[in-house]
């Protein structure tokens, strides 16, 4: 069929159809009725592909699995939201990680700013903070202000002294690895102004022009119908101070019941807050869609709502979501926007073991 006779809402669930169709036909996918699933082999976690790199193509990267040690945990008896917080913290105390915790690209005055977010699908209970400075691990603090206060987000200053208050100890969290590149951003920015290149810094980082897509976000499932989860994020590389992104938005970036499942998100976080996107997904499998068709739903949602100033010259969004979820029986799934071959596979880990698996994209490359 030629693209150019459907409209764009028809395009877009072309695309869908399309995209569901060769979901069916990958090894790891097979058809329930008319749904498609994965299940998980007793308790198991669902995550962005940064959780789960066991063969690192940055030697200087540890050889971290966020994953593994998150279903350890599980087995070992911890609830699904603890486990998916330790597994986070790998990779918040890993320098060499840029979406997260210390390394992670600062906002566009040189400033690490922090999103996270815990939700306890039992207890329907959650916690988060957003522009928190200086502290390591958001992830925890999101678990404290869940667990030792009456609110459920706090953010800045106030949350900082909160943090301290408890213990948390301040870190600068800018290395000279995320120093160089926000220096190198802002010699870039314009010929007019007084900031020059650094003759001796070596070649422009692609993180100039491109901010990777670093948040962590962790689904468990403990095999006994109990989830939770957790997002942690540094946001978007260069962001105005004081901009808070989808991670902490409880609904949007991450959320966990344990009648229906739990859902996350990472991507550009504002067009995910619109859709209330992890909401979205979980109520989708509460109304019996797979967690690979409610993901997908999710997508297409972004695709149907984006404002023109965010499409490409086809239509579709100028931007990439991606979504996570494991439903309350442990099937699992993701979708993506746009097909990012080689970039848009999301962690797993069971009783198999951990790896990366395909998620089902709504535009194929
Ligand atoms: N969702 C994050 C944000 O908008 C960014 C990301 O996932 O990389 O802050």
């Amino acid at each position: 069929m030629n693209n150019k006779n459907l409209d764009r809402r028809q395009f877009i669930g072309a695309a869908a159809a399309t995209s569901l169709a060769a979901c069916a036909s990958t090894p790891h996918v097979f058809a329930i009725g008319n749904k498609f699933a994965r299940k998980l082999d007793g308790p198991g976690a669902v995550a962005s592909h940064n959780a789960h790199n066991p063969t690192p193509s940055n030697p200087k990267q540890k050889g971290y699995s966020a994953v593994t040690v998150a279903v350890e945990r599980m087995r070992a008896g911890d609830k699904p939201v603890d486990s998916a917080v330790v597994g986070a913290h790998l990779l918040e105390d890993d320098p060499y990680e840029t979406g997260v915790g210390l390394g992670g690209l600062p906002n566009a005055e040189g400033i690490v700013e922090l999103d996270a977010s815990v939700m306890d699908g039992t207890e329907h209970r959650a916690g988060a903070v957003g522009a928190l400075q200086n502290i390591q691990n958001p992830a925890a603090v999101a678990i404290a202000v869940m667990r030792r206060t009456n609110h459920l987000l706090m953010v800045g200053a106030g949350a900082l002294k909160f943090a301290k208050e408890l213990g948390f100890k301040e870190t600068d969290l800018l290395t000279p690895e995320s120093r160089k590149v926000w220096l190198q951003w802002r010699a870039t920015l314009s010929t007019k102004d007084n900031y020059l290149e650094d003759e001796e810094g070596g070649p422009i980082s692609p993180a100039v022009k491109m901010p990777p897509l670093g948040t962590v976000h962790i689904s468990c499932w403990d095999g006994k119908g109990r989830v939770g989860g957790c997002t942690t994020t540094s946001g978007l590389a260069w962001k105005i101070p004081g901009r808070v992104g989808d991670s902490p938005i409880i609904g949007a970036g991450l959320f966990s019941d344990d009648n229906a499942g739990t859902a996350g998100s990472t991507g550009r976080g504002e067009s995910n807050i619109l859709i209330a996107g992890a909401h979205t997904v979980v109520e989708m499998m509460r109304a019996g869609k797979s967690p690979d068709e409610a993901c997908l739903e999710a997508a297409k949602r972004v695709a149907d709502t984006c404002e023109p100033r965010l499409r490409r010259k086809d239509g579709t969004p100028d931007l990439n979501l991606s979504f996570y979820a494991i439903s309350k029986d442990g099937e699992y799934g993701g979708s993506i926007i746009h097909d990012a071959p080689g970039g848009g596979d999301y962690a797993v880990c069971d009783g198999k073991g951990a790896r990366h698996e395909k998620p089902v994209a709504l535009f194929p490359a």
